[in-house]
């Protein structure tokens, strides 16, 4: 009988005890398969996603996680891998993006498909955006299946082609034809991060919300002439003016749950003059002042607080005697996501108040808006606990100022965290970081990714 008992309670101890891969093991993994896909050309354009689904789907198939693909285009499929749980709560999807950005290959000292590690670190096009959250996620299905997680949830992993510059291929046909396949409660993709500086972690951003890109064309209309007898009709310089009025202008600062949330915490984590700054945001008092203060010294902040509008191009005239009829001006408009545009620009057509410059809206193809992802999920509570017990730091969720194919899931009423590993805020303007010609990651912060995205992903689906 007493070693029944016996029996019985080191069971329950066993079963109590959360699992864990064995992570020495796990991390020489990791960084096989990291580099690996590091040296595959995903560059995007074109492409050519389809080497890096083909290894995917060979390990995880091997691992014996189901697997499907849909592709629009052969040469950029999708993979859909899913680990069933018992149905008793509804899915959480983790994405990655396995196109990259285009190379400049004379700018690169390591090779950019070279995955070349090197004091540290691993350098490549792709190590931070995306390839980072692609081998974190195989990981923690791996894991999952190799530890037979009994699950409350399926665990579904994502690698989307076309992120870089053609949705069309990857979130926005999965979500129009394949919405079953990758329909779920929750997801995590790239996005966040967590900051280091002098070597020191500040905190880790949850990105729960994106702007919207939503750029348009000023076009100056006026008679053309010759260039001896100046016209008060010029469309130059009429397009200057309106460029001018816009960039006078302060369109109106607005938070949201996020921003709010995200002032309010960096506040808490900030020197006294920053601290008193942020919260003067948050109480309206010397708010304008505050306001300011970010636009001459933390312009990404100052982005935060409202819909952000930027002139990048402009064009108009050929010769230097003849008044242009036409001249034309691009500006870069990222509104917050909850921006009311057909309002935004009757006011825009206001503020410029000229009868000879139009607002041209393009007719393309753009991410969708939504409301940001809530913070009193389930979700976001274990993205926090994981942040307090992989880096020992605070969570903050943020505004991204930038695009993500999160967007595409927000505006189907998923919640997405977005999360990244850590990065050295000091490598970013020395040319480190994504997008760049040296782009780069720190070995430690990869593996310790993985921890984090397996803290969330295993505590969120684990049976309870
Ligand atoms: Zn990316």
């Amino acid at each position: 009988m007493k070693t029944v008992i016996l029996f019985y309670l080191v069971a329950l101890a066993a079963s109590a005890q959360p699992k864990q891969p064995n992570w020495q093991k796990l991390e020489e993994e990791t960084m096989k398969h990291f580099q690996a896909i590091l040296q595959i050309n995903s560059s995007d354009p074109p492409g050519n996603e389809a080497p890096v689904v083909e290894y995917l789907k060979r390990i995880l198939d091997k691992e014996g996680v189901p697997v499907s693909v849909f592709s629009l285009d052969p040469r950029r499929p999708n993979l859909v891998a899913r680990l069933k749980g018992s149905g008793k709560k509804r899915p959480v999807l983790i994405m990655g993006h396995t196109d990259v950005v285009s190379i400049d290959s004379t700018k690169w000292k390591h090779p950019a498909f070279s995955a070349t590690r090197e004091g540290g670190y691993v350098y490549g096009r792709g190590a931070i955006d995306d390839k980072d959250n692609v081998v974190a996620a195989l990981m923690v299905m791996i894991s999952l299946k190799r530890l037979n997680v009994p699950l409350d949830r399926d665990v579904i992993f994502l690698a989307e082609a076309g992120e870089e510059g053609n949705v069309r291929l990857g979130i926005d046909y999965l979500v129009n034809s394949h919405w079953n396949e990758i329909e779920a409660e929750y997801c995590f993709a790239e996005g966040g991060g967590v900051p280091r500086k002098g070597g020191k972690i500040e905190y880790a951003g949850i990105a729960t919300t994106e702007k919207m890109g939503r750029g348009v064309r000023l076009v100056a209309h006026g008679p053309s002439g010759h260039g001896s007898v100046p016209l008060q009709t010029n469309a130059i310089v009429h397009l200057s003016q309106a460029i001018a009025r816009i960039a006078e202008w302060q369109t109106p600062m607005h938070l949201n749950e996020t921003t709010r949330a995200y002032f309010e915490r960096l506040a808490a984590i900030s020197p006294a003059e920053d601290a008193a700054r942020y919260r003067s945001l948050l109480d309206g008092k010397g708010a304008q002042a505050a306001q300011e203060y970010l636009a001459a010294n933390e312009p990404r902040l100052y982005s935060t607080l409202r819909t952000s509008i930027s002139p990048n191009i402009i064009k108009g005239g050929y010769r230097s005697n003849v008044i242009p009829s036409e001249a034309e001006a691009t500006l870069d408009i990222r509104a917050l996501p909850d921006e009311d545009m057909e309002r935004l620009l009757d006011e825009m057509k206001r503020v410029i108040n000229d009868a000879q410059v139009e607002i041209v809206v393009p007719n393309t193809q753009r991410r969708p808006g939504s409301r940001p992802s809530r913070l009193n999920t389930e979700a976001f509570v274990a993205a926090e606990s994981a942040v307090k017990k992989v880096y020992n730091s605070v969570a903050i969720p943020t505004m991204l100022t930038g695009a993500t194919d999160m967007s595409f899931l927000r505006a189907r009423g998923v919640e997405c965290y977005g999360i990244g590993p850590m990065t050295d805020v000091e490598d970013g303007p020395k040319g480190f970081g994504a997008h760049s010609d040296q782009e780069r990651i720190l070995e430690e912060a990869l593996h310790k990714f993985v921890q984090f995205n397996w803290e969330i992903i295993y505590n969120l689906a684990k049976a309870n």
